[in-house]
């Protein structure tokens, strides 16, 4: 893999309600540079809310972000946003473009490239997720699983300093799964910053350095793998993970 940028990234006492819906209630999260945080617990517990206020998305109504121990609150939204890559559950691919121009376009519109630049440039992102002979395909002609390879190489072609994954693989066919868990552990080891919302409790033990168990929009507990899935502290995470396991 390529040399990556990164970031430490901490979320601070956020809190965050839609009307009278209290979603996060004082979440705390600390991602080190070149760390992979994964974030796990219940359907409706905040992880998506979480790391929508994370990259500014949605403004937390209370707390604080730093990224690099700077608060970026102040900040123009847009330009922590460019920092942070982000992979959603469904790929939003435009299914009208070609593969290669789904990885350049935000090379040529956001950062200015020329197309010859913003070509090379998708090319080589393309080679690092096995993509490249894709290129001039459109995204329906691709398996789910590589159509998350290209979403995450469209991400990592901005080059971002920490990068989130929401539920990543959780619309693929069980076995596509492991191919996008590969790449996202192999960007792991290449000390790229991340984020990880997922339900594979397996890459959670096996790749993450620290796992934070939400429930009810608050950190129920969070510590290395071992800590949480074998020496769990709170009947919530247990039963969880007696649920899930
Ligand atoms: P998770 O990702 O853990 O499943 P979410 O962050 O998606 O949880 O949702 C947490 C809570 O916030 C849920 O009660 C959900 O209904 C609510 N919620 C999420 N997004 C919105 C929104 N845009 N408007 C109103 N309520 C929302
Ligand atoms: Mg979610």
């Amino acid at each position: 893999m390529t040399t990556i940028e990164s970031g430490t990234l901490t979320g601070q006492n956020l809190h965050l309600s839609f009307g009278t819906n209290h979603v996060l209630r004082g979440i705390d999260l600390h991602v080190e540079q070149g760390t992979t945080a994964s974030v796990i617990g219940p359907s409706g517990s905040g992880k998506s809310t979480l790391l929508r206020v994370l990259n500014r998305l949605i403004e937390p109504d209370e707390g604080d972000i730093l990224l690099d121990g700077r608060s970026v609150l102040k900040d123009n939204p847009d330009e922590l946003r460019r920092r942070i890559g982000m992979v959603f559950q469904q790929f939003n691919l435009f299914p009208h473009k070609t593969v290669l121009e789904n990885v350049s376009l935000a090379l040529r519109k956001l950062r200015r490239m020329s197309a010859g630049e913003a070509r090379e440039k998708a090319l080589a992102q393309l080679d690092l997720v096995g993509l490249r002979h894709k290129a001039d395909v459109r995204p329906g002609n691709l398996s789910g699983g590589q159509q998350q390879r290209v979403a995450i190489a469209r991400a990592l072609a901005m080059d971002p300093e920490v990068m989130f994954f929401d539920e990543a693989t959780s619309a693929l066919d069980p076995e596509l799964v492991k191919g996008v868990l590969a790449l996202m552990a192999d960007l792991a080891t290449a000390g790229m910053t991340m984020v990880v919302v997922t339900h594979e409790m397996g890459f959670s033990r096996n790749v993450s350095d620290t796992v934070t168990f939400m429930d009810g929009g608050v950190v129920v507990e969070s510590g290395p793998p071992a800590a949480i899935f074998d020496d769990a502290q709170t009947p919530r995470l247990r039963s969880f993970l007696s649920d899930v396991l």
